[in-house]
């Protein structure tokens, strides 16, 4: 089956296949570790591991390279704001985006490079563009690119900067067409830095925000690779800036498809830091949903549209989740039916025409709904075939299958303390389980364990 998806270079659907040797090199722009990611954020993520589990799911390999922004205005200020190192002050943001990953079983990258690693790639990138007369030093000792130098800029975001390029500088990471122009590629260091900063050929500073997707999506993928993807508030500036500042450097194409995702909002507006109208994964948790209820409603509308967030939607996701479940534990094992096959072929043509997730779960709620009238003789690989993708169907079942011996040898002795209504033993357990690493749940029908996430 051919695979189709949407490239925002050519606002056209085309074709997909890897360029080479049946692995598809994939960029995702990652996290700025300041704060804990929000629910928009990781619709954007939620998105990428869904292309990355259709790419798996048409048998290619996937190498996924996600960033890390560990250095920007805002880590830093949130650092010496707390008066602690940069490395110090992220760290707890990383450790965060890694755990919330697991809690909406995102498949992990095969790379995680953060930009405070690569500092030497960036500079070496930077010098290059300077040799070639693409960047230039400011009288403040900051590097710019000189967007008028590289033709090809806006080609991305679709704008004709010609009669617009000023030349003026523009020293802040973010800012819009209407103020497009020379963007910082290495920043003096300032006083309000503190102790951040690198020594360079220009001095003592830091990378600008957009330098390090470029440096580090070419170390790890080549200088011309597959795809890259974020959400559409980084298609301008971030990636038309990257496409210049890699194809000024290398006179290669940079990257071949691009796809972005539509914003997650509330009330009509964008989910944002800046807006305060954001929750965090932690804050739904907490209210109790769960991270697989969570996932169903980010991946459950196309990505391209853009999905309100409503708690409704969180109760309509658990009322089809159960439904699922009711079904896949009628699901066994064996010849999969005609029937369910051609479920299988409506699910695998959504997932192809540009991850037409909506469409592939009424395949998947067809199945569903056969089992229930059918028996599910059968059907559990085919529920299985469709997970690969989805990642809902399943959700967590593998981490319960792998549980630790030692763990289980406390749960037992959990349930004999309990039996005996011995409940400071039992809370004494349940922290001894909880400092391995797993989170125990008591309901009617006894404990459940799931690694702590
Ligand atoms: P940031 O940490 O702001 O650089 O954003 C990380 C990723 O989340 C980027 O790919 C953004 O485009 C994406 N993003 C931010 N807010 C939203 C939102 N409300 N909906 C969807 N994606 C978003
Ligand atoms: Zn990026």
């Amino acid at each position: 089956m051919t695979m189709k998806v949407f490239n925002s270079l050519s606002k056209k659907e085309e074709p997909f296949a890897p360029a080479a040797d049946g692995t598809v090199g994939l960029y995702t722009c990652g996290p700025t570790v300041y704060n804990f990611a929000h629910i928009g954020n990781f619709r954007a993520y939620v998105f990428e591991d869904i292309l990355r589990r259709t790419l798996e799911f048409n048998g290619w390999k996937v190498r996924q390279v996600q960033n890390l922004t560990d250095v920007d205005d805002k880590t830093i200020r949130g650092a010496n704001a707390a008066g602690v190192p940069l490395a110090d002050y992220t760290r707890p943001y990383k450790d965060a985006f890694f755990a919330d990953l697991k809690t909406l079983n995102v498949e992990p990258a095969e790379v995680y490079p953060a930009a405070t690693d690569h500092i030497p790639e960036m500079i070496a990138l930077v010098e290059k563009l300077v040799e070639k007369g693409f960047a230039y030093k400011a009288p403040d000792g900051s590097v710019y690119f000189s967007v008028r130098k590289f033709p090809g800029y806006g080609r991305l975001a679709h704008i004709d900067f010609d009669s617009q390029q000023t030349g003026a500088r523009c020293a802040g990471d973010e800012y819009d067409k209407e103020n497009a122009g020379d963007f910082a590629l290495w920043k003096a260091w300032e006083p309000s830095d503190g102790p951040v900063g690198w020594d360079s050929p220009w001095g003592r500073g830091r990378p600008g925000w957009h330098i390090e997707c470029s440096a580090m999506s070419m170390k790890y993928l080549g200088e011309t690779f597959d795809m890259h993807t974020g959400g559409i508030d980084n298609l301008f500036p971030h990636h038309e800036n990257e496409i210049a500042q890699a194809e000024a450097a290398t006179g290669k194409p940079f990257v071949r498809t691009w796809m972005h995702c539509a914003h997650l909002k509330v009330n009509g507006e964008k989910m944002s830091k800046s807006l305060g109208n954001f929750f965090t994964l932690r804050d739904l948790l907490a209210k109790g949903w769960s991270g697989r209820e969570i996932r169903y409603v980010l991946i459950n509308a196309h990505y391209r549209s853009s999905l309100n967030f409503a708690f409704d939607s969180l109760e309509d996701a658990r009322k089809s989740l159960r439904r699922i479940d009711e079904a896949t534990a009628k699901a066994t094992d064996g010849e999969k039916p005609e029937w369910a096959l051609r479920h299988l072929d409506d699910f695998s043509a959504a997932v192809n025409d540009d991850l037409n997730i909506p469409k592939a779960f009424a395949a998947l709620f067809e199945l569903v709904r056969e089992t229930n009238s059918k028996g599910g003789a059968g059907v559990l690989g085919v529920f299985k075939r469709m997970d690969e993708v989805l990642g809902v169907v399943f959700f967590g079942k593998a981490a319960e299958e792998d549980v630790p011996a030692e763990i289980t040898a406390l749960l037992e002795k959990r349930a004999e303390a309990r039996k005996a209504k011995n409940w400071a033993e039992s809370d004494a357990l349940r922290d001894e389980i909880a400092k391995a690493g797993w989170t125990v749940k008591d309901s009617k029908d006894g404990q459940s364990v799931s690694r702590r996430i």
